[in-house]
């Protein structure tokens, strides 16, 4: 079969969604399936859909464009703050967008009006974790400035941590979040219909028996996609964590010793540390390399061990592993190692399901 290649299991990612989509209904928050790491797969966004999720979120308007473009119909929601020189393709595109810049609103307006349409608004706070959203202080006189542009639709309020600096959300900033909406809906006499609290992140928060307050949207990516909470990269129970796999095929498979000889200087990616002599093992060279993925990003067969990677090479210590030529080994991707697998255009993603929550026939290759 053709190597490398991404395999994608729509059944456990509906199942992955369902149960997420179900667990957090108990506690009457709804779920916006994120589909940034998966280059706005069609395919992908149609399980999610069937699964329960009420809405998609992607972070580059080009994954939203794709996915309208292959007829998938949800409401889609840009979670990045858009571009300036983007405005009239996110109000083509996108139902709803975050922002956190007067500007950018303003010019989404403006783009708005010239469509003869108009554009939700959700604004972001600023929680503590230092990337995106406004400063507390700064949200009222925003909301009072977004309220009067015609073209476009105050929503609410949302909020995203663990992303730049590992914060995580908890009672006390879940909490700021839940007051600020209420305090909005006191000033301005409106209400604050979404009050987004954050991403994969929040899973333990929320599932943890915590006070939801106003919070009833969490933003799911990575759980779905992987089974892991982001916090702690730990399985989440009931959850499947090998719904996406990447296998690479083996070029060359021969003992040799651990120990590199000859004159050390820097090596195609920076300068190698020390290796420990291991005595000789077993190495094979996968044809995979950092074109096609984040090698550090990979877990390897059981008994298999990455010992390094360039541009085009993956070399292994095969241990006991029957690796010779011709070979293929499979491997775990990361969340990084993902992103990298599914924006690479040397690796086909090839989409299998048993069961009906995708339109295509059983299995295909989608290059
Ligand atoms: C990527 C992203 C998410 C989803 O994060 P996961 O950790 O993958 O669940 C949610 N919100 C925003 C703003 C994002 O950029």
């Amino acid at each position: 079969m053709i190597a490398p290649r991404l395999e994608i299991d729509l059944d456990k990612l509906h199942h992955n969604a369902h149960t997420l989509v179900d667990r957090l209904a108990d506690r009457r928050v709804s779920v916006m399936g994120v589909t940034k790491a998966t280059l706005g797969s069609p395919e992908i966004a149609n399980t999610l859909l069937r699964a329960g999720v009420t809405s998609l979120g992607d972070s580059r308007i080009e994954n939203i464009e794709a996915m309208r473009g292959a007829g998938v119909r949800s409401f889609m929601v840009l979670l990045r703050s858009p571009m300036l020189s983007q405005v009239d393709r996110v109000v083509a595109s996108a139902d709803m967008s975050f922002n956190t810049e007067l500007a950018v609103v303003s010019a989404l307006a403006d783009a708005a009006n010239r469509a003869g349409t108009t554009h939700d608004v959700v604004l972001m706070v600023e929680l503590g974790d230092l990337r995106e959203g406004i400063m507390p202080v700064d949200l009222d006189a925003t909301v009072r400035r977004v309220l009067a542009m015609p073209g476009v639709i105050f929503r609410g309020i949302g909020a995203n941590l663990a992303c730049r600096n590992g914060i995580a959300p908890d009672a006390r900033n879940m909490a700021e979040l839940s007051d600020l909406a209420t305090a909005l809906e006191a000033t301005f006499r409106l209400p604050v219909d979404v009050v987004s609290g954050g991403s994969s992140a929040n899973l333990n928060w929320i599932l943890g028996g915590s006070d939801r307050g106003r919070i009833n949207e969490l933003r799911l990516g990575e759980s779905i996609l992987l089974g892991r909470e982001p916090l702690h990269r730990e399985p989440i129970p009931g959850l499947y964590t090998d719904a996406f796999t990447l296998v690479g095929e083996v070029i060359e498979s021969k003992t040799k010793p651990t120990v590199p000889w000859g004159d050390a200087a820097q090596s195609a990616f920076g300068a190698p540390g020390p290796v420990a002599d291991g005595g000789k093992i077993r190495q094979a060279i996968l044809a995979l390399g950092r074109q096609d993925v984040d090698p550090e990003g990979l877990t390897p067969p059981s008994g298999v061990q990455i010992l390094g990677a360039s541009s085009d090479h993956l070399i292994v210590d095969a241990g006991g592993v029957d690796a010779s030529v011709g070979r293929e080994l499979r491997f775990q991707p990361n969340y990084a190692a993902l992103l990298a697998v599914m924006t690479s255009p040397f690796v086909p993603k090839v989409i299998s399901a048993q069961t009906d929550h995708h339109r295509r026939p059983r299995a295909h290759v989608q290059v």
